[in-house]
C-alpha cells in the first residue's frame, strides 16, 4: 500500500463528514466536545502512566495537562454556546444611490473545512490528539486530521481510541477527527498539500514550521497556515524590581527556565538587565538558584541533541556563567552572558534553546533595551519587571514590547498560559506564521471561520 493511502483516506473521510459538522448545531458540537473532556477523564488512569513513559513529564505535571485539556474542551463548548462561532452583522437597505444607499448586507461566518492539525510534543494532551486546536476547529465546525507527533505515537493511538468512541456513542461520523500516525516527512508534507484540507494547526520547530508553511503556500491554492514555530521570550527586570525583592525573583525566574525541562514555548530564554550592581547581585542569585536544579529528561534524543547544539552555538559567542553537565538522561541549567550589542549584532545569540537555558543580556540603558527587543523581532511573550510607574521611558518600553510581542506580562513569569477569551498566543514571525491570531484562548475558534457576506439574501440562507 502507498505511504499516501492512509492519509488520503483520513482526508477523505473528513471532507465527507464536513458538510454536516459545519451545519450541527451549537448544542451537538458542544455536546461532542464536553463528551471528549469527560472521556479524557474518565480514562486518565490509563493515560498518565503512558504519557510518561513516552515523554518522561512525570505524572503531577500530566495530571495537570489532562485537566487543562479537558478544561479547554468544555470552555470552547461554553464558548460556542455564547454565539461565537455565528455571530451575524447586518446592514439593513438604504434606500438611495451609494455610496451611503445599499442593498441588505448580512456578514456571517463559515467552517473553513477539514483541519490537518500537526501535534505538538512538548504538550502531550494539551496541544495533541484532543488538544487546543482540535477542540477549536471541532468548535468552529471543521473535521480534524491529525498527525500524530513521533514522540508520543502510543498515546496518540489512545487518545484518538477514547475519542473514536466518543463519536460512535454520539452517533456522530468517524471523519470527525481522524488519525495519522507513523508519516514520515514526506507524508506530512502530502498531508499539507492535499486539495482537501483546507486550514493547517502546526506547534513545533522553526526547521519544520517552515518547511510545511512553503508547501502550504505552494499549493496551487494557498491555504491558511496557523504554525508556532519558536519564541525566546526576553524578560527585562529593571533595578526598580530587582531593589525591592532579588532573591525571590531570582527563584521564580529558576523554576520558570527549568519547568519541563525548558521545554516549554514560553520558557524566559533572554534575561535583560541594565548594567549596574543590582543586576550583578541579581545574576548571582539566578546562579545560585538554578546550580542545584536536576530536571527531568528531555522529551525525545532529538531534543536533547538540538539543546546540546543550540546551547554550544550560544557559548561560542558568550560568557558561560554556569553550564551544569546534568546526567546521562537529562541536562543541568545553563546560563550565558553577552553585552547588548553583541546580543543585536549576532543573529547566533537569538537562536532559541530548547532546554533548561537563558542568555543574560546587559544592556546600557533604557534605549538600548529596546533595540535589543527590536532585534528579536518576534516572540510569543515579553515581561517586563520594574515598568510598572506611567513615564514616558516605560510607555516607550511597552510599546516595544508590544510591537514584538503577542503577550507582554507586568509581573511575574511567562510559563503557564491561561486559557480564556482575553488570552493571545502567537506574535510576529516566527512566533507565530498568522500573527493576527491566537492559538491558546476561546479566539483560537476564529482561526477556523472564514466570513462571508450575503446580499440580498433571502432570510434561511443566514442560517449556518
Ligand atoms: P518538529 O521537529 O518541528 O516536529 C513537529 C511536527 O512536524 C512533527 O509531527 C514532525 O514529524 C513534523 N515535521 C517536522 N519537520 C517536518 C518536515 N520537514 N516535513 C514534514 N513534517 C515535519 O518539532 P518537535 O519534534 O516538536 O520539536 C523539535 C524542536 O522544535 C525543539 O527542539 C524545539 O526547538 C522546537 N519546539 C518548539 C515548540 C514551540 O512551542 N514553539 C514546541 C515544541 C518544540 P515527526 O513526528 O516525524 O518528527
Amino acid at each position: 500500500m502507498s505511504e499516501h493511502a492512509p492519509i488520503d483516506q483520513a482526508v477523505a473521510q473528513a471532507a465527507e463528514a464536513a458538510p454536516l459538522w459545519a451545519q450541527a448545531s451549537i448544542e451537538v458540537r458542544a455536546t461532542l466536545l464536553r463528551g471528549l473532556a469527560s472521556a479524557l477523564e474518565a480514562n486518565k488512569e490509563a493515560l498518565i502512566p503512558l504519557a510518561d513513559e513516552e515523554t518522561h513529564l512525570g505524572a503531577v505535571r500530566l495530571g495537570g495537562e489532562i485537566a487543562r485539556t479537558a478544561y479547554q474542551l468544555r470552555g470552547f463548548a461554553e464558548h460556542l454556546e455564547q454565539g461565537a462561532a455565528h455571530t451575524v452583522v447586518i446592514a439593513e437597505a438604504i434606500a438611495g444611490t451609494p455610496p451611503a444607499g445599499r442593498p441588505p448586507l448580512a456578514r456571517v461566518l463559515r467552517p473553513l473545512g477539514p483541519v490537518a492539525m500537526f501535534s505538538a510534543s512538548n504538550f502531550p494532551f494539551a496541544f495533541s490528539v484532543l488538544g487546543g486546536d482540535t477542540a477549536s476547529a471541532l468548535a468552529a465546525g471543521c473535521p480534524v486530521v491529525v498527525k500524530a507527533h513521533s514522540g508520543h505515537p502510543r498515546l496518540s493511538r489512545a487518545v484518538f481510541a477514547i475519542a473514536a468512541g466518543v463519536l460512535a456513542a454520539q452517533g456522530l461520523p468517524e471523519g470527525l477527527l481522524t488519525l495519522v500516525d507513523k508519516a514520515s516527512r514526506g507524508a506530512g508534507g502530502y498531508l499539507v498539500q492535499h486539495p482537501q484540507i483546507a486550514a493547517v494547526a502546526f506547534t513545533g520547530s522553526y526547521q519544520g514550521g517552515t518547511a510545511l508553511w512553503k508547501l502550504a503556500n505552494e499549493r496551487p491554492r494557498p491555504i491558511p497556515f496557523f504554525g508556532e514555530l519558536g519564541s525566546i521570550n526576553p524578560l527585562i527586570a529593571l533595578p526598580q524590581a530587582l531593589e525591592r525583592d532579588s532573591a525571590a525573583l531570582a527563584h521564580t525566574l529558576a523554576s520558570s527556565m527549568t519547568l519541563g525541562c525548558g521545554q516549554f514555548c514560553t520558557s524566559p530564554g533572554v534575561i535583560v538587565l541594565l548594567e549596574g550592581s543590582a543586576s550583578d547581585g541579581f545574576i548571582g542569585q539566578l546562579r545560585d538558584a538554578l546550580a542545584p536544579i536536576q530536571p527531568h529528561p528531555m522529551l525525545t534524543a532529538g531534543m536533547r541533541d538540538g539543546f546540546e547544539q543550540a546551547s554550544a552555538t550560544v557559548a561560542a559567542n558568550a560568557a558561560t556563567l554556569l553550564a551544569s553537565a546534568g546526567n546521562a538522561a537529562a541536562p543541568g541549567p545553563r546560563l550565558y552572558e553577552a553585552s547588548a550589542a553583541a546580543f543585536i549584532a549576532k543573529p547566533a545569540l537569538r537562536e532559541e534553546m530548547f532546554g533548561p537555558a537563558a542568555l543574560i543580556v546587559k544592556a546600557k540603558g533604557l534605549g538600548e533595551i529596546e533595540q535589543v527587543l527590536g532585534a528579536i523581532g518576534g516572540t510569543l511573550t515579553t515581561t517586563l519587571w520594574g515598568a510598572n510607574d506611567d513615564t514616558p521611558a516605560n510607555r516607550a518600553l511597552v510599546r516595544a514590547a508590544e510591537n514584538i510581542s503577542g503577550r507582554v506580562l507586568f509581573a511575574g513569569v511567562p510559563t503557564g498560559v491561561a486559557v480564556c477569551a482575553a488570552q493571545q498566543h502567537g506574535g510576529p514571525w516566527p512566533s507565530s506564521t498568522a500573527p493576527q491570531t491566537t492559538s491558546v484562548g476561546y479566539a483560537a475558534l476564529e482561526r477556523f471561520l472564514r466570513p462571508v457576506a450575503l446580499q440580498d439574501a433571502p432570510a434561511w440562507a443566514l442560517q449556518p
